[in-house]
Order: C-alpha cells, then structure tokens, then sequence
C-alpha cells in the first residue's frame, strides 16, 4: 500500500481495514455484513455500545458529557451548534484563526450576533491570538474556536480559560492525536474523516446540562437532546462508519492509547518540521509555538518545481501531497494511521528532490 498523506479523508490503519475485509460477510458469525445489520437489533446495539465504551475510555469523557455518532460531517456542526446553544437575539464569540473558523463564523452568522474575539486574518493566519488579547464580549452564549486548522496548519496546544462561559471547540482534524481533558469543554464536535474513521459521521461530545435548548425552528434531526435520548438512532445511522470508528477506537487503545499515540505523533512532527527548516527549499511560516501536528502545509520557494515534486512523490507512492485548492503548495497530513515509516520515506524523498533540483 501506498503512504497516504491526505488530509481527508484520511489514512486508516492497515489492520483495520484487513479487519473489516475479514468481516465484511459475515460479521462475528452473526451470517450478515454489518452494512446489511438492522441498527435496533442486538448485534449492531453491541457494536455501538462498545464503540462508545472505548472512545469514553480513550478521551476519559465524564459522566455528564454524552457522546453522539451524528451524520453530516463536521460542516453541519457549523449550523447544529448555534441552533442547539445560541438564544434568539444572543450573542457568541468565536475565535478566526484560518479556513474553518471562517467557515464556523459564516455558518453561525444566519443565527445570532457573533462577535470575533480575536483574528489572526491579518497576518494571513502564521499564529494563534494569544487569550490575553482576546476581547470576549460580556454575555457570550459560547465561546467557539478551531482547535486545529487543516488547511493552515495550525494547532492549539493549549485549552482556552473562558470562566462559566461553555467552550465549544472544532476538534475535526486534531481529536484522539493526544490525551485531552474533555471536562474543560461543554461541547467538542469532529467530523470522522481523520482520526476517527470514513466520511459521513460527526462525533459530538456534549454536557448534558446543555441539552435540551435548541430553537423551535432547529429541526428534528439536529436537535442534540433528540440524539442524545435516542441514543443517536432517532433515524438510521451511518452503521458501517460507526463500526469502523470502533474498530479504530480498538486499534488505537492497542496502540497504548492517546499517550503512547502522542509521543509518536510527536516524533512524526518533529521529524518533518526539522526537515522544512532546515532546508534552503521547503518553506513552512507558522509560528513554531502554533504549528499543528496533524496537517504540515510546506511551499517550495520555487513553485515552478510544484509538479515535479509531486510527480515524483506519487512514483514513490507518497500520495496527496498537494496543498488545498485555497492555498496551493503542499501539506503532509500526519493522522493516527500515517506511520513513522511513511514520514521517513517522505523525509528522505524531500532531502533527495532538494539536493538534485533544489
Ligand atoms: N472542521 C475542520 C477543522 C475540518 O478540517 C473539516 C474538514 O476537513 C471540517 C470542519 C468539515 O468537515 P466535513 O467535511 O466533515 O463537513
């Protein structure tokens, strides 16, 4: 197989899908696939139970935090967190550092007053605002922030100290990639395409206090306490993405869980970032401090040589290294799955492009 640095959807871990292949008949010998299962019948209620169990056990979610397997990626959060937490006439901060925030800005903007406390638009997104230059309004309904800009590349490595007020924070590309205290937030949502599993899923982990103050107009199927009380099955479910976020729940938990996964997304990191800055090529401008571990957008400073580097890495079957449509050059995303193997490979390939065309 091919190393895959895809930002997402992204690298899944190779047991895993073997796993699933295995599987893919007949599930545990219960005669059927799990795609074919009924969501209500004992032995899909099992399978999502247990997934739920680990990512709770992952996370050290508490007790007053429910979590949701929801449909619509990461996108429909944008709509679902304001239409759950934000008051007709309220008011909610959110924090701009790059693509997603603007996304979630743009998104809340159709429901309330959104005040931005803090932006880093104007130095085209190389740091995150440091909190005390945060101006929070005085009753914010939430505070939202990106904890980790895909497309830009960078990451909080710290959780923001916002008093009473709930923190809600976008962990699409970020969650599971280290130990996270879950008790510092009133909601934490992720679209699963990353570290969690395919496409198509959300994980929502959301205090309980706060279910059940959703708008009249927010409909049915995004209501969080409707989810919540339903055990995420109001409707049917996206079953097989469900399962195969368990069985990464499981693999990952073999791995040692998110300290051991940490200290190896540590050295992948590093490994990649020492290589940027060291060469005289690739060029990488967030600031140190704010660097995301989990996506490594980089430029050559020539960007005629773009296609080749890329044409060469796609022989060496590194594939994806091409940057976002909104930003160009390149990005290494650095998932779970990617494996330090992969990052070296991508290393070595970076060193030897440079020293013959750099
Ligand atoms: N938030 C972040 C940080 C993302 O990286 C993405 C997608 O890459 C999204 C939200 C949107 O997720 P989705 O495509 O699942 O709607």
């Amino acid at each position: 197989r091919a190393f895959n640095f895809s930002a997402g959807p992204g690298a899944l871990p190779e047991e895993v899908l073997r796993q699933a292949r295995d599987e893919l008949l007949n599930r545990g010998g219960c005669g059927v696939s799990v795609a074919e299962m009924s969501h209500r019948g004992e032995h899909f209620i099992a399978i999502a139970e247990q997934a739920e169990r680990d990512l709770r056990d992952l996370l050290a979610i508490p007790a007053d935090h429910a979590v949701l397997f929801l449909q619509g990626g990461g996108s429909q959060q944008f709509a679902q967190v304001p239409l759950n937490l934000l008051p007709e006439g309220g008011c909610a901060d959110y924090i701009d550092t790059g693509f997603w925030s603007v996304r979630a800005i743009e998104e809340a903007r159709r429901y309330g007053r959104i005040n931005i406390a803090a932006s880093s638009h104007d130095d085209g997104y190389r740091h995150i605002p440091r909190q005390a230059r945060w101006r929070l309004s005085a009753s914010s309904a939430y505070v939202h922030y990106t904890a980790n800009e895909t497309i830009d590349g960078l990451e909080f490595d710290w959780i923001p100290e916002v008093g009473d007020t709930p923190l809600v924070a976008d962990f699409s590309a970020n969650i599971l990639s280290r130990p996270l205290d879950v008790s510092r937030f009133a909601l934490i949502y992720a679209g699963a395409q990353k570290n969690i599993g395919p496409s198509g899923l959300a994980v929502v982990i959301v205090r309980k206090d706060l279910l059940g103050r959703a708008r009249r107009c927010c409909p049915t199927m995004l209501d969080y306490r409707i989810a919540a009380g339903h055990g995420s099955m109001y409707n049917t479910p996206p079953t097989f993405a469900w399962y195969l976020a368990g069985l990464i729940f499981r693999w990952l938990k073999a791995q040692g869980g998110l300290t051991a996964i940490a200290e190896i997304n540590r050295r992948k990191q590093k490994r990649l970032y020492d290589t940027i800055d060291a060469s005289g090529l690739y060029v990488n401008r967030v600031e140190a401090k704010d660097r995301s571990w989990m996506n490594v957008p980089f430029r050559l400073v020539d960007d005629r040589l773009d296609e080749a580097f890329l044409a060469g890495a796609e022989v060496r079957g590194l594939l994806y290294l091409k940057g976002h449509r909104a930003t160009g050059g390149m990005r290494a995303s650095l998932y779970n799955a990617v494996s330090e193997a992969a990052v070296d490979a991508l290393v070595a390939y970076m060193t030897e492009f440079e020293r013959e065309r750099g």
